[in-house]
């Protein structure tokens, strides 16, 4: 019997070539959720990422895609602060924007892809989530400057 080696990834169940910390694995699945809702191709972002996992950022970044490398990285101090697991949510579905959908930074104060926002505001992102998902996945404003 043939059996092939090219991975079929399907959206529910997380793909088997990819490491996902603990902390992060709901998260995730929930992007992925959003995505089949949407009907994103992931077939790439599967094949060129392996792990997304929890580590120490150098500066101040809060998280990072070292896409060459295959590689989400959120900063393990969100864990420390305000509301981690809405603030590490957040902070992965930004990278994978980046990421996977190729997605840049936006300068709409309110966005998933704003490069900017204090933990101040994680209350007025967690209310308004759904409306953030819609625009996140849907069209967005590009900053000028970029
Ligand atoms: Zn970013």
């Amino acid at each position: 019997m043939f059996i092939s080696g090219h991975q079929i990834s399907t959206y529910n169940s997380l793909p088997q070539n990819q490491y996902v910390h603990p902390l992060l694995k709901e998260a995730y699945k929930d992007w992925r959720k959003e995505c089949k809702k949407r009907n994103v191709d992931l077939f790439w972002f599967d094949k060129n990422v392996h792990t997304i996992s929890i580590g120490i950022l150098p500066g101040n970044k809060i998280g990072y895609c070292y896409i060459h490398e295959g590689i989400i990285i959120i900063d393990y101090y969100l864990l420390l602060g305000e509301d981690p697991f809405f603030n590490t949510k957040l902070t992965l579905f930004h990278e994978l924007g980046h990421c996977a959908l190729n997605k840049r930074h936006t300068c709409s104060k309110l966005a998933i892809m704003n490069p900017e926002r204090s933990s101040k505001q994680l209350p007025l992102y967690k209310m308004s989530w759904k409306f953030l998902l819609d625009d996140y996945f849907g069209y967005e404003s590009i900053c000028p400057e970029e």
